[in-house]
C-alpha cells in the first residue's frame, strides 16, 4: 500500500483539468476524494467513473469566492470520512489581457478565485488539521508564479502569491506540510475563459507544447506519497521542448 491509500483529500476545481485528473490519480492510489466545484454535472461524471474504478469519492458543489462553502466543504470531507488530510487548493481562472485594456473585473475574479480563493481553502482546513495534529496543504500556483509573461500581469500576481502565502504558512506551522505545484503549460480548460484578441493570441504561441494534467497529477501524489516528517515544498513540472 502506498502512503497515499485510505488518506482522505479534498479537491478544488475538480470538474476538468489537473484537478479531475488528480481526483482520478490519488482516487487509484488509495485516498478518499472529495471533489468540488460549480459544474456538478461533471463532478457526478467524474464521480461516477472513480467509483466504477472501485474508488471512494464524494461529491460538494462549491464556489471557492464563498468562504462558507469552502468551510463546508472541508467540514463535508470530515463528515464523510471522520478526517482531512490533504486540502488541495486547485481551482483557478486565468481571463488573460494587457493591463491596457482596463478589464477589472476579469482582475477581480482573478484575485477572487486564485488568491482569496486559497486564503479561504487555507482557514477551512488549517482548524481541522491543527485539532488531528496532522494534515498537508497543497496550493496550486504556476510557471506563473515564478516569471510575468506577456498580458499575464495579474495571473502572475495571484500565483505568485499563492507562492508567498504557501511559504507563509509552512513557517507557521511544524505538524503540517505544505506543498506548491507549480505546473508549465497544462492540456486543460483553463485558456478558454480568455476573452481579450491580444492575449488570446499570445497564448496560442505560449501555449503551443503541453504535458498532460495527469504528468501534474502524478507531482502532486509524489508529494502526498512522501513520509509525514517530509514536506515536500514546491515541484515545478513543465513540457521538455517548452522554453518557459
Ligand atoms: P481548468 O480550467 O481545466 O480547471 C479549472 C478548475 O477550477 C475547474 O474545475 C473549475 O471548475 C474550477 N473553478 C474555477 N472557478 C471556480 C470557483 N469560483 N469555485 C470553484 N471552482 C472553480 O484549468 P486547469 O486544470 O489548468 O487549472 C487548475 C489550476 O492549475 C489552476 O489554479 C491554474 O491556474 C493552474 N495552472 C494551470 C496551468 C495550465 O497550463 N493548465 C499551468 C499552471 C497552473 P468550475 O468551472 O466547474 O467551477
Amino acid at each position: 500500500m502506498s502512503a497515499i491509500a485510505g488518506k482522505v483529500v479534498a479537491i478544488t476545481g475538480a470538474s476538468s483539468g489537473i484537478g479531475e485528473a488528480s481526483a482520478r490519480v490519488l482516487a487509484a492510489a488509495g485516498a478518499r476524494v472529495v471533489i468540488g466545484a460549480r459544474r456538478t454535472d461533471r463532478l457526478e461524471s467524474l464521480a461516477a467513473a472513480i467509483t466504477a474504478a472501485g474508488g471512494e469519492v464524494r461529491v460538494r458543489p462549491l464556489d471557492v469566492t464563498s468562504q462558507a462553502e469552502v468551510v463546508a466543504f472541508a467540514g463535508f470531507a470530515r463528515q464523510a470520512f471522520g478526517r482531512l488530510d490533504v486540502m488541495v487548493n486547485n481551482a483557478g481562472v486565468m481571463p488573460l489581457s494587457p493591463l491596457a485594456a482596463l478589464r477589472v473585473a476579469e482582475w477581480d475574479r482573478m484575485i477572487d478565485v486564485n488568491i482569496k480563493g486559497v486564503l479561504y481553502g487555507i482557514a477551512a482546513a488549517l482548524p481541522i488539521m491543527e485539532e488531528q495534529g496532522n494534515g498537508q496543504i497543497v496550493n496550486v500556483s504556476s510557471i506563473g508564479g515564478h516569471h510575468v509573461s506577456p498580458t499575464a500581469a495579474v495571473y502572475c500576481a495571484t500565483k505568485f502569491a499563492v507562492r508567498a502565502i504557501s511559504d507563509g504558512l509552512r513557517q507557521e506551522t511544524d505538524r503540517i506540510r505544505v506543498t506548491v505545484i507549480s505546473p508549465g503549460t497544462t492540456t486543460s480548460e483553463l485558456a478558454d475563459s480568455i476573452g481579450d484578441p491580444t492575449a488570446r493570441e499570445a497564448m496560442e504561441a505560449f501555449r503551443a507544447v503541453t504535458i498532460s494534467p495527469e504528468a501534474v497529477a502524478a507531482a502532486l501524489a509524489y508529494a502526498i506519497g512522501q513520509p509525514d516528517d517530509v514536506d515536500v515544498s514546491e515541484i515545478v513540472v513543465r513540457p521538455t521542448a517548452s522554453p518557459h
